[in-house]
């Protein structure tokens, strides 16, 4: 049976599977291995759950999730491998739930939020006179995006 309380640490479980996470706190950003690009994912280390903000739509609200997705798995082979399956004999009458968390549109909009964040700063910087480089203008053009996405994709 599944045991939940077995899954890795989302940090070490993420950074074992090659995802160079940058930033602080909850959320952080790493290429995107579904589509290879190479920031536009977002992991939240303390719940696992991931998104990429770029039009692949790999999301999930767990670990389990994004190691079904990577290894193409089933949700107990994804378990078998995160150590977090133990053979019981009900196992058989398949009452306990076998699936992944789904990604929560409560992490989604913490994920807008941070992503809002980067367009105020662009925004201000603008504001107090400096010019806009052309990586701002990309960069702040790239946020809005994204934020487009979220909105429609996953919160829908
Ligand atoms: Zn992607």
């Amino acid at each position: 049976m599944f045991q939940r309380d077995r899954l890795p640490d989302p940090l070490t479980y993420y950074q074992s599977q090659g995802l160079h996470l940058q930033g602080r706190g909850r959320w952080r950003t790493a290429g995107c291995p579904f589509h290879g690009s190479s920031d536009s994912l977002r992991v939240n280390v303390e719940t696992g759950a991931f998104v990429c903000m770029a039009a692949c739509g790999a999301r999930g609200g767990d670990v389990i999730a994004f190691e079904m997705a990577m290894q193409g798995c089933s949700f107990v082979a994804a378990a078998k491998a995160l150590g977090c399956w133990v053979d019981h004999p009900s196992d058989a009458a398949g009452k306990e739930r076998r699936r992944p968390l789904p990604f929560p549109p409560r992490e989604a909009l913490e994920v807008l939020a941070e992503d809002a964040m980067l367009i105020t700063l662009c925004g201000l910087h603008a504001h107090h006179g400096d010019e806009l480089t052309d990586d701002d203008r990309a960069a702040w053009l790239e946020a809005h995006g994204r934020v487009q996405f979220i909105i429609s994709e996953v919160l829908k």
